[in-house]
C-alpha cells in the first residue's frame, strides 16, 4: 500500500516512547516532507519494531537512540544509532543470518532468537531495498535500511 513515511514512523517511535521501561531516550531526526513508499505496512512495522527493540535491548542504562530519516538518490534511508555494546567488525555480517547471536552468553542473558534481522532483510530485499550494520564495539551500533521512494508526481527535478 501507499504509505506516508514520515507520518508512519513517527507513529512507531511514539508507541515506543510510551512503552520503554529502561532508562533510554529516543531522539529524532526526520524531515517534515511529504514521503511516499510503496510497502506492506505490517512488515515494515515489524522491520522497525525489530530493529528499534535490537537498539533498546542491547543500550546501556541513560542510552540514547536516534532514528533518522533522510533521502538518497530517489531512496528513502532510515538509521537507528544506538550507544550499546555494539559489534564486532567480523561478525558484522552474519548478524543478518537466521539464529545468529554475537556472544551467545550476553545475548541468552538478554532474550531472543536470532531471527529478529533474519526476518528484516528477507522483508526489506522483497521491497526492493536494501539493510546494513556499522558499529564499533563499546561504543554503539548503527542499523540503516533503504526502501526506494515512489515517484513525485511533482516537485519538478529530473
Ligand atoms: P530476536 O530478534 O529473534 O528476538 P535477537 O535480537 O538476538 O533475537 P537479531 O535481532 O537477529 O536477534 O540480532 C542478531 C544478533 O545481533 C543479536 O543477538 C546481537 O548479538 C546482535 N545485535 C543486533 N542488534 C544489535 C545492536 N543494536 N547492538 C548490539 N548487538 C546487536
Ligand atoms: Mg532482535
Amino acid at each position: 500500500e501507499r504509505l506516508n513515511y514520515i507520518d508512519f514512523i513517527h507513529h512507531i517511535v511514539d508507541r515506543f516512547e510510551l512503552n520503554i521501561s529502561e532508562d533510554i531516550t529516543i531522539e529524532r531526526k526526520i524531515p517534515e516532507k511529504n514521503y511516499k513508499v510503496w510497502v506492506d505496512k505490517d512488515k515494515i512495522t515489524q522491520v522497525l519494531d525489530n530493529i528499534i527493540s535490537n537498539a533498546i535491548k542491547y543500550s546501556p542504562e541513560g542510552g540514547e537512540i536516534l532514528i533518522e530519516v533522510s533521502e538518497q538518490n530517489h531512496q528513502l534511508l532510515t538509521k537507528v544509532t544506538d550507544e550499546g555494546v555494539g559489534i564486532p567488525e567480523e561478525n558484522l555480517e552474519k548478524i543478518f543470518e537466521r539464529f545468529y547471536r554475537v556472544d551467545k552468553a550476553r545475548s541468552r542473558k538478554l532474550g531472543g532468537t536470532g531471527l529478529g534481522l533474519a526476518i528484516a532483510k528477507e522483508l526489506i530485499e522483497a521491497h526492493d531495498g536494501e539493510v546494513w550494520a556499522n558499529s564499533i564495539e563499546n561504543q554503539g551500533t548503527t542499523i540503516t535500511f533503504r526502501l526506494p521512494l515512489m515517484q513525485q508526481k511533482r516537485g519538478g527535478r529530473a
